[in-house]
């Protein structure tokens, strides 16, 4: 068969290389991005989000709309067509208002969306960068480690233990095993097509470098993009409940409506007239805007966490952040700064404290004299700067003494053996070079350790200017030599649970009890101080003809020594567990470290009941049941892995706590869709991990999530804010309407003035709300139990009191006036008290709501200047509707003699004082 004509699993490497007009180095940055301009970009067509058209049809969709279009025609028919003009802008006014914001919301969200596509690693010209996924062409070199998520259709061109899951694609659970071999059939399905990875599979298992051969919607999770492109409810249970909410209360309000109507008529009021009021009323009772009001507020509280480094994926997430009781946090670069260096070196017959004797290395011009001197130092040393995925960038050349200029880029536990060895002359670039790595056995943290297998032949003279190598060659080759060589660094205890022997200044002798005690309690001595301790390990290994198992090549192993990491605890932690505390919500340390490295962490940074540490194995011996006591008071974990994170998050659920957990790992995965909260690691954090997580920390940072807490209280905070002030007004509306009546006095409020109220007065108030800031005692306050209704006792009683002093005052002056002169006519200005009393005391109302606890003067008059605003255009409105002759035809409005709008305002700052009052009270503690 012809090259050109096979399909990419049938072409060897170059030939695939070939094809797409690349090679190993990569295509360079100018041809990739000539390439993007024809490719397009590598992504799928999303369909999750609305466009501007869809959010406006789904606005005028709305019942409300129905129902003004409704009232609009009503009033056509019976004459009103000024009232009928005025319900059309109002129409207008509305859905533009309403469409702006869901615009908003949506765009946050596309934002955030945005901001979620994962980083690639990509070769281009022989160097390497990180890209976003979506930039990638075919021709491009991706690198892909364990917990990396394929980003495009790419064929192998080589793999370590590659495995990967393909579970999204192809509905296969099991892990596959991949390999750059060329396959020969053409037909191969793609679940056996080993050497292709697949865009949106995972890598759960080693490490691989392919080349990219179809992007976007032309990979195999392209063309099947439309059926798994599920649209699910993105609403979340907050949003759920207040529909409910407002069906509820619509209910109700149709009742009171029918009331109203029934009423009028039986008291001969014009039926027409009735019709428009019951359909005002109506438009006015019933709290639409209630789900739209929750979306926005948390979509734009999403935008505001991302300005404090957390990146909301899912929406719930902000809204269950308010209730979260426990955090589940990982130790390394969540508490601590991540930022490791080695600080001890230690085996039975050396100990170096690498500041104290190596702290002038750079006038140290023999370094070799002090290591010489300590075999097993030189070759731990080499051994943890060889085993090692971290890259020392190159801006020396081997042998002028600076190290200055080099700079380590990797995992830090592994840049902090890399930078250690280059200080006294190991660099691992040229180690990499005399000690070509053959395959590996990669780092996870189930095993905790990893292990790489290198091919050396002895040299045949003395390497030029780089006497501490070849010392260290000798060191290795005195005793014995064969032409592999494994190299394994990890946890001190699984290194020694495969190590027979133990390096001394006389060689390798067999590891004894004893020797073996005395490792473990130099490591126990060690990680006391916080550090964290790895073993590092070596042995040389004759080649086998097929290739070695992993358990073959993981036995037998030499012990060296072992070395003591530094990672001090972020500066900012120990204030952030301080706020956890005060907020009700116990902070949890699940770490993979050593036992007493959790501890000395876990009491630097505050952490409660740390003397007692239960381990990962313990974890495994324990039932459901005794687990479920245990969480109830231990707060730190160690040597997790993350099965047992899993087993801690449902104990911890099964008491009824509300979880926030972090991961950053494949295997965290689990963990992390079955907390409440799943935290992935923006900067140290696995593909797999992100996608699984509702939230992701951008600075891997606790102290992130407890602003975040805050934030998400303060989001339903300012829910419950408007719910309170919307549905005050309407209540204190209804008491008008209803009582009027019964004083023998005409329907108050018409239909138009009815709508201008609810659509306009309460509407831009309302929407303001969702700015307010967080209010002083939201960390002191207990999370909120997200079983308690929306609509809590407290709050009805709040809704229906302030509602009828509403209703009451501004009927009581209607009435007041009314009475001087009882007439019919809407025109009198008693209506128009009615309406601006109402109005006002709304106002005031939107004042004092601001704050459930403190008065307007403490939190500041000022400190929302969104709803100062809003409230001041609706006092300027509403004086145009009662002084601009064009408003008071529509309106049926009066001017107002300037002491009867003194009155007003008199009257209603009576609502403001009394919301002021009851928080006075509530701060006095007369009532909870
Ligand atoms: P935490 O869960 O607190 O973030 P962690 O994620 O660092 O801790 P792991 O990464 O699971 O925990 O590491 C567990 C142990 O594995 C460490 O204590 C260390 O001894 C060992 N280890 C960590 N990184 C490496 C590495 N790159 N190579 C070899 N061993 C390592």
């Amino acid at each position: 068969m012809r090259v050109d004509s096979k399909e990419f699993h049938q072409l060897e490497v170059e030939e695939t290389l070939n094809r797409l007009h690349s090679k190993r180095d990569g295509i360079t940055s100018d041809e990739a991005s000539a390439l993007l301009e024809k490719s397009g970009p590598n992504q799928l067509k999303e369909a999750q989000l609305r466009d501007p058209l869809q959010i406006l049809k789904d606005h005028l969709q709305e019942p409300m709309v129905y129902l003004l279009i409704f009232a609009a025609t009503v009033s056509l028919f019976i004459g009103e067509f000024i009232d009928a003009a005025a319900i059309f802008i109002i129409i207008v006014l509305n859905t533009v208002l309403g469409f702006i914001q869901d615009y908003r919301a949506e765009k946050a969200m596309a934002a955030l969306n945005k901001l979620a596509v994962p980083d690639v690693t990509v070769r281009r010209g022989g160097n390497e960068f990180t890209v976003k996924a979506s930039s990638l062409v075919p021709g491009d070199i991706v690198l892909l480690n364990a917990g990396n998520r394929v980003p495009a259709d790419c064929r192998l061109i080589e793999s370590w233990l590659l495995q990967t899951q393909e579970a999204a694609l192809t509905g296969e659970s099991q892990t596959i095993n991949k390999n750059a071999k060329a396959i020969e059939s053409d037909k191969v399905p793609l679940g056996d097509q080993a050497n292709m990875i697949f865009m949106g599979t995972d890598v759960s298992n080693g490490r691989g470098e392919a080349v990219v051969v179809r992007t976007g919607m032309e990979s195999e999770l392209g063309k099947i993009a439309d059926l798994i492109q599920n649209v699910k409810s993105r609403r979340t249970p907050l949003q759920r409940r207040l529909a409910g909410v407002g069906k509820w209360l619509a209910a109700l309000a149709l009742g009171i409506v029918a009331i109203v109507f029934t009423l009028g008529i039986l008291r001969n009021q014009d039926i027409p007239l009735m019709l428009m009021t019951a359909l005002s009323m109506a438009v006015a009772a019933v709290p639409e805007g209630l789900p739209a009001v929750a979306t926005i507020a948390l979509a734009l509280g999403a935008k505001r966490m991302l300005r404090r480094e957390a990146l909301i994926r899912k929406l719930l997430a902000v809204e269950t952040l308010g209730s979260v009781t426990v955090i589940c946090s990982d130790k390394t670069g969540t508490l601590t700064e991540n930022r490791m260096h080695l600080s001890t070196l230690r085996s039975s017959s050396f100990e170096l404290d690498f500041h104290r004797d190596f702290a002038n290395i750079e006038e140290t011009t023999e370094p070799l004299r002090e290591l010489g001197k300590k075999p097993e130092a030189l070759l731990s040393l080499f051994t943890g700067a060889l085993c090692n995925d971290a890259k020392l960038e190159n801006h020396h050349s081997p042998g002028d003494g600076s190290t200055n200029s080099l700079t380590a880029i990797g995992d830090p536990t592994e840049t902090a053996f890399v930078t250690a060895a280059a200080r006294v002359g190991l660099f691992n670039f040229e180690l990499n070079n005399l000690f070509p790595r053959l395959t590996e056995i990669p780092f996870d943290s189930e095993r905790k350790r990893m292990t790489t297998i290198h091919e050396f032949h002895p040299l045949e003279k003395p390497l030029q200017g780089a006497p501490i190598v070849d010392q260290t060659i000798r060191i290795l080759t005195e005793t014995r030599y064969e032409s592999q060589l494994v190299l394994m660094k990890g946890a001190v205890d699984s290194v020694l649970n495969i190590c027979d022997q133990v390096q001394t200044s006389e060689g390798p002798l067999e590891m004894t009890q004893s020797r073996r005690k005395e490792i473990l309690e130099s490591n126990d001595e060690l990680a006391s101080t916080g550090k964290r301790v790895l073993g590092l390990a070596y042995r040389w290994l004759k080649p086998k003809a097929n290739d070695h198992r992993d358990s073959d090549i993981e036995a037998n192993m030499i012990f060296v020594g072992m070395a003591g990491l530094i990672d001090p605890p972020r500066i900012e932690v120990k204030e952030a567990i301080k706020r956890c505390r005060t907020a009700g919500i116990r902070p949890i340390m699940i770490t993979g470290d050593h036992p007493l490295t959790a501890k000395h962490i876990a009491a630097q940074i505050g952490i409660e009941n740390q003397e007692q540490v239960f381990t990962g194995l313990e974890i495994q011996n324990l039932k459901d049941e005794e687990l479920e006591k245990i969480v109830e008071q231990s707060s730190v974990y160690a040597r997790v892995s993350p099965e047992h994170k899993l087993r801690i998050v449902k104990a911890l659920q099964k008491r009824g706590h509300i979880v926030a957990m972090t991961g950053d790992g494949v295997n965290d995965a689990p963990a992390l869709k079955t907390a409440d909260i799943g935290i992935a690691m923006g900067i140290t954090g696995t593909d797999v991990s992100k996608d699984a997580s509702d939230m992701v920390l951008l600075d891997d940072n606790l102290a992130t999530i407890v602003n975040s807490v805050e934030e998400g209280r303060t989001i339903y905070a300012n829910i419950q804010k408007f719910l309170k002030y919307t549905m005050t007004s309407n209540c204190g509306e209804i008491w008008v309407m209803l009582a009027a009546p019964f004083f023998g006095m005409p329907l108050p409020l018409l239909p138009l003035q009815i709508l201008w109220i609810n659509l306009v007065t309460d509407g831009l108030p309302g929407l303001a709300m969702a700015l307010e800031p967080g209010e002083k005692g939201t960390m002191q306050e207990p999370p909120r139990n997200p079983n308690d209704p929306v609509l809590g006792k407290r709050m009805i009683f709040h809704i229906s009191l302030v509602g009828l002093l509403m209703g009451g005052i501004a009927l009581g002056s209607g009435f007041y006036f009314w009475n001087q002169n009882p007439t019919d006519s809407y025109s009198a200005s008693w209506g128009t008290i009615v309406f601006t009393v109402l109005t006002f005391s709304q106002l005031g109302q939107a004042l004092a709501v601001r704050s459930s606890r403190y008065s307007l003067f403490q939190i500041g008059i000022f400190s929302n200047p969104a709803l100062i605003g809003s409230v001041l255009l609706t006092l300027g409105l509403q004086l145009s509707v009662i002084y601009i002759p064009f408003f008071q035809v529509i309106f049926k409005t009066t001017a107002l003699p300037l002491s009867q709008l003194l009155l007003c305002f008199l009257l209603s700052s009576m609502v403001f004082c009394m919301v002021e009052a009851e928080k006075w009270c509530k701060r006095k503690n007369w009532f909870k």
